[in-house]
């Protein structure tokens, strides 16, 4: 493929769906496989439904995710400004085109009128409601007023859209490289308004402009935009671009993971898991949703999990680097169906990654857990505690809930593993434990071993009795990471101390 250009082209209506990130993701891959150019190109043209934050929160996000732009806003380029609400002369300058060619028109309806229109259709049974070929000659537009008329309308201010003037009857094909032929016939189309009564370009023809202008290859979107598609096969015909118009592909849309019905923000919230790639206070509804990037997901993890939200590399692997993912990404191998988001799946990822970070990133992840309870660490022990904890966090704040026992004594004990295997022999063993402690020097696994090996000769009683209660009578537990390990990490006298204490609480008579 020569001179990929693809777009991520958000609107900044509020917080970047994770969806968007996905489109992003998608965009990015390709643009990087064929060694093209990924833009950033905001869509503001909606006054109405602008959110302020939500383009710095756009920019954070594919930053934080590690989606780089190469060209757009944030970034500047050859093809500036990216921003649509500062190209409003760009696009009043084609729709003049579309007007001077016959291929639009004026149009004066006010909002009453329209409504009107659309009571008149409905009382009459009309299955054609719109605002289209068959209704267009009943309104007041530049097609039924005579030019005067129009011209004075204009020149006295009066509030006009510019509409498209879709030809009836006509077929409208398109090659989607995901869901292959689409056709649709244009009288299903209404006379779309192109330009609005504030001067600013409406979805449609602004996203051709520029497609076009910034001499994109491929549209690659969400599938929510397909119906949008003949219409803007139609632009690019109208406006004498169909030579350089870009291919499109529309992703499948996300699923709750159940399958039914698409992910929406309020199946996120009820079931507890983020939906948004980063924190989002809503500057309306002071609503505050937490993001995936606080809720201590990588980048990367996130990244990997989104790749396969609608794409297969069509083999077993399912860990993919950033540089893997370029290599094999493939549009052809999207699927046309939902994408069921499995937030167990995302956790799974993260959990991948995290077990691949180094020991000195999880010890960054473990001081940074700690530090909101205040406890101190010395680096030694915050590798260990790292070493044996790898295995077993998801999320960097893990570290915590999942270490407490090293920083504190537990103060309750699993009831299971003390009323079933807190015995006798127990205590005995213990008991002989602790004084093999306090006649060594050191707490190393393999002295902790010869310890345990040795107490169990001189009392007669298996090992494998007593391990359980050793690890609750150290962490409260009845799992947890590797006990000699735990113990090396506790030291002599902590682990003296906790067993003292649990005899203490726990006595049995032998
Ligand atoms: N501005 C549209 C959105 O917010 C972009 C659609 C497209 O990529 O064409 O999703």
């Amino acid at each position: 493929m020569k001179n990929v250009r693809v777009r991520f082209a958000p609107s900044p209506t509020g917080a970047l769906h994770i969806g968007g990130v996905r489109t992003a993701l998608y965009n990015f891959l390709l643009a990087r496989q064929h060694g093209g150019t990924m833009i950033l190109r905001i869509e503001d043209t909606d006054q109405n439904r602008f959110v302020p934050g939500a383009e710095e929160y756009i920019l954070e996000s594919l930053k934080w995710a590690g989606i780089e732009i190469d060209e757009g806003v944030g970034k500047g380029g050859p093809h500036a400004p990216y921003r649509q609400s500062e190209r409003k002369p760009i696009y009043q300058k084609y729709a003049q085109q579309l007007i001077d060619q016959g291929k639009a028109y004026y149009a004066f309806d006010t909002e009453e009128e329209l409504e009107a229109m659309r009571e008149r259709l409905k009382s009459q049974h009309s299955s054609d409601q719109q605002y289209g070929s068959g209704t267009r000659m009943q309104m007041k537009n530049s097609l039924t007023l005579s030019e005067s008329d129009v011209k004075s309308k204009i020149d006295s201010g009066e509030h006009y859209v510019i509409r498209l003037k879709v030809p009836p009857n006509e077929e409208i094909k398109l090659t989607d490289l995901i869901r292959g032929e689409v056709h649709v016939n244009s009288s299903q189309i209404d006379d779309k308004v192109l330009m609005k009564s504030d001067g600013m370009p409406t979805y449609h023809l602004a996203n051709v402009v520029d497609d076009y202008l910034m001499k994109i290859s491929h549209v690659i979107r969400g599938e929510e935009w397909l119906p949008s598609a003949p219409l803007h096969i139609l632009l690019y015909k109208f406006l004498g671009w169909e030579k350089e118009r870009p291919h499109f592909a529309h992703l499948p849309l996300l699923l709750k993971a159940d399958g039914n019905g698409k992910l929406s923000k309020r199946d996120a919230d009820k079931a507890g898991f983020p939906i948004f790639p980063l924190n989002w206070a809503d500057p309306k509804t002071k609503e505050f949703s937490k993001g995936f990037r606080e809720n201590g997901y990588l980048p990367e993890a996130l990244l990997n999990f989104l790749a396969f939200l609608g794409w297969n590399p069509g083999t077993e692997q399912e860990i993919f680097s950033m540089k893997e993912l370029i290599q094999v990404f493939s549009l052809d191998r999207i699927s046309k169906h939902g994408a069921r988001f499995d937030i167990h799946k995302a956790q799974w990822y993260n959990q991948q990654y995290l077990k691949k970070r180094s020991n000195e990133e999880l010890t960054v992840f473990l001081y940074n857990s700690l530090k909101p309870e205040n406890v101190i660490c010395e680096a030694e022990k915050a590798s260990k505690i790292c070493e044996v904890l790898q295995e077993r966090v998801t999320f960097p704040q893990d570290f915590w809930q999942q270490g407490k026992f090293f920083f504190i004594a537990p103060t309750s004990f699993d009831h299971q593993v003390i009323s079933k295997k807190w015995n006798a022999e127990t205590v005995k063993f213990l008991k002989t434990f602790v004084d093999c402690l306090n006649s060594t020097e050191s707490t190393k696994v393999s002295e902790i071993k010869a310890l345990l090996e040795k107490t169990s000769q001189a009392t007669e009683i298996a090992l494998g009795k007593i391990m359980q209660p050793l690890r609750v009578a150290l962490t409260g537990e009845s799992s947890g990471p590797d006990l000699m390990m735990t113990i090396e990490i506790l030291g002599q006298k902590e682990t003296i101390s906790r067993i003292t204490y649990a005899l203490a609480n726990f006595p049995v008579k032998i």
